[in-house]
């Protein structure tokens, strides 16, 4: 039986519409969460991320302003900017778009974000929050991955879940979540001995990897749910084929615009697969979701009025 999709778009619809709710009750009790967004130089990918963004936060009522210092600018330029956004009180989240020129200090200027302001949940008070189970800002994508399970009744306590990757944006929050959420967790990477053998044992198995279908039918449990963080573009042909032969949909994709995308898991996964998230629409839509729930969670976190949980907004 082929596997359940799990529509990340509905879902992040789902989350958005909770969202702009919640915006509209805090409207009425005269607040207004807050985004600033701050894009240094001229990234094309970085400049369409950061308008997905602030077209977002208009969609769901909340303010949103962009800070563009020049591709020039250094780590006290930046430190400034920062400086100030902290000290704002209009301002609830700050997103400083990755990656920066290479002249800056990244890690100096993340550091600097007010820990209570620092929406992509990067900060190391965030992720120290998140290791020890106290209420703070969670990273947007790790967090749509588990939202992605939750809301489609995908049960996580006492299962093996395995993630693949074990970056501090990706793969370790997942990882981290996912004990949270009391499953057993083992996480691969480079110098995972067997790693399909590890990725067999899951019940869960999440692929934040950045290598286009990676994970293919081999590495997979027949039923389980995989979770595909990945998104690479494909532009050889070659590579095309290895995922798509005799896909008509999206050889006609590739054949008009010459790339398509996908993600770490091989398509042919879906065969095996229990439940399995697409590329594109599947874990992608969640991330700016995720981010707009953190601001109005920040706002609200910062103004003492609670916790605020999903389910309740
Ligand atoms: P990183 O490059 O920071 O991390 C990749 C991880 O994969 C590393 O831990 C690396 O291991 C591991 N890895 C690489 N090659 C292999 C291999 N051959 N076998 C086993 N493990 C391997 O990537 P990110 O975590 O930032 O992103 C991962 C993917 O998720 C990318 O495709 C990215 O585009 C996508 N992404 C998607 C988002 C979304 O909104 N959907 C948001 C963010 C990322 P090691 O540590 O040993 O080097």
């Amino acid at each position: 039986m082929p596997a359940t999709i799990l529509d990340g778009a509905k879902i992040a619809n789902d989350i958005r519409g909770e969202v702009a709710a919640e915006v509209k009750a805090m409207a009425a009790a005269g607040l207004r969460p807050g985004l600033a967004a701050v894009l240094v130089g001229s990234n094309p990918a970085s400049e369409i991320y950061v308008r997905g963004k602030v077209k977002a936060c208009e969609e769901l009522g909340i303010y949103s302003e962009q800070h563009t210092p020049p591709e020039s600018a250094t780590t006290e330029d930046l430190l400034a900017v920062v400086d100030d956004l902290n000290g704002r009180d209009d301002i609830d989240g700050i997103l400083v778009q990755l990656p920066l020129p290479p002249q800056v200090d990244a890690k100096k200027v993340l550091m600097a974000v007010d820990p209570a302001k620092d929406v992509d949940g990067f900060h190391p008070v965030n992720v120290g929050f998140l290791s020890t189970q106290r209420r703070g800002l969670v990273p947007c994508t790790p967090a749509g991955v588990i939202e992605i399970l939750k809301r489609s009744n995908i049960p996580t306590a006492g299962q093996e879940a395995v993630v693949v990757g074990r970056s501090d944006i990706v793969g370790k929050p997942a990882a981290m979540l996912l004990l949270n959420s009391n499953a057993t967790v083992t996480v691969g990477h480079s110098k995972t001995r067997d790693l399909p053998g590890t990725c067999r044992r899951a019940d869960i198995l999440v692929a934040a990897i950045g290598r286009a279908g990676m994970i293919t039918r081999d590495f997979v449990k027949p039923g389980a749910t995989v979770i595909d963080v990945g998104i690479n573009k494909v532009t050889d042909p070659a590579e095309f084929k290895r995922l798509f032969a005799g896909n008509a949909r999206r050889e006609q994709i590739f054949r008009s615009k010459g790339a398509t995308l996908v993600g770490d898991v091989h398509p042919s996964v879906a065969e095996v697969a229990g439940a399995i998230t697409p590329v594109p629409g599947g874990v992608g839509p969640l991330t700016i979701a995720m981010l707009m729930f953190n601001t109005v969670k920040a706002a609200k976190m910062r103004r003492g009025s609670g916790v605020v949980e999903l389910s309740r907004i």
